[in-house]
Parts: structure tokens; C-alpha cells; sequence
């Protein structure tokens, strides 16, 4: 590919930094990200893209981001701290690119980085009664009125490891990390878009709370996300489950993983009572349509960006977690923490933003088709 071509394929970059637990993420998108390389060195970070970035949009530059121009073929991001390691990945189709900068201690932000999101709405709980009166109307959603809110879901944390990988891996962990980078990319690409997290730390999160979190939140759409285990080792790939029986041997084992948290459940956390699940049921139900449109969305975007690896399907399983949401719901199962090759990808930045880059893909392919 000769030069001249490479230069003119290059038409916008954008640049975010939202801090986060551990760190900054920087995003750029471009049509082409070409062949990036990432060094810190002090309390810089310095980006180069070996090629004139041929800028056109600059507007959203947070001011102290240094020697970015719309000839430059790289910038630099000055911190206050001394930066310990840099890390970076590119999405599958490269047009996007993420920067993890980590300091040894926390990195703060000026306040110029992103626009706060939009502050929640009161938190008065929709009460039974009156979900039931609209559930039994038929008008199965009035507390969806605009897609503005979503609650993401980081599965397990805390006391509750979820399944563990051969090398010895814990699921909390790796859904953690890939939700904080949905919620990130989020924030990028939906400011309006209120996201809010079940866990923002490892912590312990009852089943129960976490679906009564988006009840509260009025949010519109309820994400859970997970790593797969199987005792067949070599089981592997990626599967989106909605709510409903089980259908499958193969379901009902995930469901019966996925549900062994309620053990750890304190008893008031968990609503047993008839009326609860029969809500809670009648809502899944209504919602279905709309879980199962996300849920294909999901499985096909990982498809992409993951071409090579086992599309398993959207599937119906019984889980816990999205019972109680009076939203439309999928629990992600992003991959086999149990298989030794998928545990490693797992581990990898690269893997993790391939998959937290295809669920918000299909989340706002799903806002999208909603609004
Ligand atoms: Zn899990």
C-alpha cells in the first residue's frame, strides 16, 4: 500500500480519557488506526502512528492532551504522576484504539475530560403494584420511555470467585474488567447514555440487588456479563442466553452455575415469593422479543470480532440474575474461562476490548432499533 493512500485514509480521530479504577482510557476513531506504537516514559505517554493523523475533528480534545495537529503523526499525554506502564489494544477492525495508562498511584483527571452523565432520576422503586397494574394492561414497558439508561452487570466479585480457569483465574475479575471498559466505551460513544455498574470493585453483590439496581435505575436495558466453565475442558466459544425454561442440556448446566451463587445469598436478598416470580416472569416474558433481538445483536458482533472462534448461539436458560428485572435482559458468556486457550485471551487486553467493543456495538445497534 503506498503512502499517499495511507495518509488519506485517516479522516477523524477523537480522543477520550475517562479515568478509571486503574488508569485512563484513551479512544480514537478513525477509518484507519494504521500500526500504532505506545511508549511512557516520566509522566508521558506518547502515541505514534508513523503517519500525518490528517486530522479533521478536533473539537472534543480535552486541553491537556500536547502537540496534537492535524498534521501530526502522534500527541502526547502529560500526567501528573509518574506513569508505570502503558498498554494498548486495537479493535478487530482497527478503527479503534485503546490506551491504558497505569500509575502506582491513582491517576485524577482535570474534570475537562468528559462530560458528566446525566444525574439519575429519583430513586423511588417502581413499586409491585404498580408493575403488576401495567403488566396486567398489557403495556408492558411505561418505564421505558427513552433509551437512557442502562445497568451493566460485572458477574460475581467478592466472596463469590465464579468459575476459576486452569491457571488459576477468576471470573470476578475478568467481567470486571471488561464491564468497566463497556461502561467506558459507553461513555464514548453514547454520552447521553447513562451507565451504571453493579460493582465498580470486587465486591460481593447479591443476586437479588442486582436486578433491584436497574429496577431503581428505571434502566432500560440490563447486561450481565460472564465467563463460561464447562468440565470439558475444550468447550469453548461465546453465547448470549435471554430468560425462559432452560431448553438445552447444555443450558441448564450454565443456568445451574450460574444460579450456585444463591448459596451465598443472604435469605432477605433473595424475593421467594410467589407474586415476585410470577412478576418477575411476566415481565421476561414481555420482554422477550427485545432481549432475544439483543442477544442475536451480541452473538453477531462477536461473530466478527472473533471470526475464527465457536459462535454458539443465542440461547434460553432460567438465570436468577435476570429474573428480577423489569427491563429487557441477557446474561453474555464472552468465553470459557475454563479452557486453557480462551482463559489466556481472557488475560489479554486485546481479547477483552474485542469483547467489550462488540457488546457496545450491539447495544447501541439495539438503542438504535428501539428509539
Ligand atoms: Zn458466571
Amino acid at each position: 500500500m503506498n503512502e499517499l493512500l495511507l495518509l488519506s485514509m485517516i479522516t477523524a480521530v477523537s480522543l477520550h480519557l475517562f479515568p478509571r479504577y486503574d488508569g485512563v482510557v484513551v479512544e480514537l476513531v478513525g477509518q484507519q488506526v494504521l500500526n500504532p506504537a505506545v511508549q511512557a516514559s516520566g509522566s508521558t505517554v506518547r502515541i505514534d502512528f508513523g503517519e500525518q493523523v490528517n486530522l479533521v475533528e478536533t473539537t472534543l480534545l480535552p486541553i491537556w492532551i500536547d502537540r496534537l495537529t492535524a498534521d501530526s503523526s502522534g500527541f502526547t499525554v502529560e500526567f501528573d504522576l509518574l506513569i508505570a506502564s502503558a498498554d494498548w489494544a486495537l479493535s478487530g477492525d482497527s478503527l479503534s484504539m485503546i490506551v491504558f495508562a497505569r500509575a502506582e498511584e491513582e491517576i485524577l483527571l482535570p474534570p475537562v475530560a468528559w462530560q458528566s452523565p446525566p444525574a439519575p432520576p429519583d430513586t423511588t422503586l417502581w413499586s409491585d403494584s404498580l408493575v403488576y397494574a401495567a403488566l396486567e394492561r398489557g403495556d408492558g414497558s411505561p418505564w421505558l420511555v427513552d433509551f437512557d439508561c442502562i445497568v451493566i452487570d460485572p458477574g460475581h466479585g467478592g466472596r463469590d470467585p465464579g468459575a476459576v480457569g486452569a491457571s488459576g483465574s477468576q471470573e470476578k475479575d475478568r467481567t470486571l474488567e471488561i464491564s468497566l471498559m463497556v461502561r467506558d466505551l459507553l461513555r464514548i460513544r453514547m454520552p447521553e447514555l447513562r451507565v451504571v455498574l453493579t460493582r465498580t470493585v470486587d465486591e460481593y453483590v447479591s443476586l437479588g440487588t442486582r436486578t433491584l439496581m436497574a429496577n431503581r435505575n428505571r434502566a432500560d436495558l440490563f447486561v450481565s456479563i460472564h465467563c463460561n466453565a464447562a468440565e470439558n475442558r475444550s468447550a469453548h466459544g461465546f453465547e448470549t442466553y435471554f430468560l425462559s425454561r432452560a431448553r438445552t442440556d447444555d443450558a441448564r448446566a450454565v443456568e445451574m452455575l450460574e444460579n450456585n451463587v444463591l448459596e451465598l445469598d443472604e435469605v432477605s436478598a433473595v424475593p421467594d415469593d410467589p407474586l415476585s416470580f410470577l412478576l418477575a416472569d411476566m415481565a421476561q416474558s414481555i420482554f422477550q422479543n427485545q432481549s432475544s433481538h439483543l442477544a442475536g445483536a451480541i452473538q453477531s458482533r462477536f461473530g466478527h470480532a472473533f471470526p475464527v472462534r465457536r459462535d454458539r448461539g443465542v440461547k434460553r436458560a432460567g438465570f436468577y440474575v435476570l429474573r428480577g428485572a423489569y427491563m429487557p435482559a441477557v446474561l453474555v458468556e464472552v468465553g470459557f474461562i475454563s479452557n486453557p486457550e480462551e482463559e489466556q485471551g481472557l488475560l489479554s487486553l486485546d481479547f477483552r476490548f474485542r469483547a467489550a467493543q462488540a457488546i457496545v456495538e450491539s447495544i447501541i445497534e439495539y438503542a438504535e432499533r428501539e428509539s
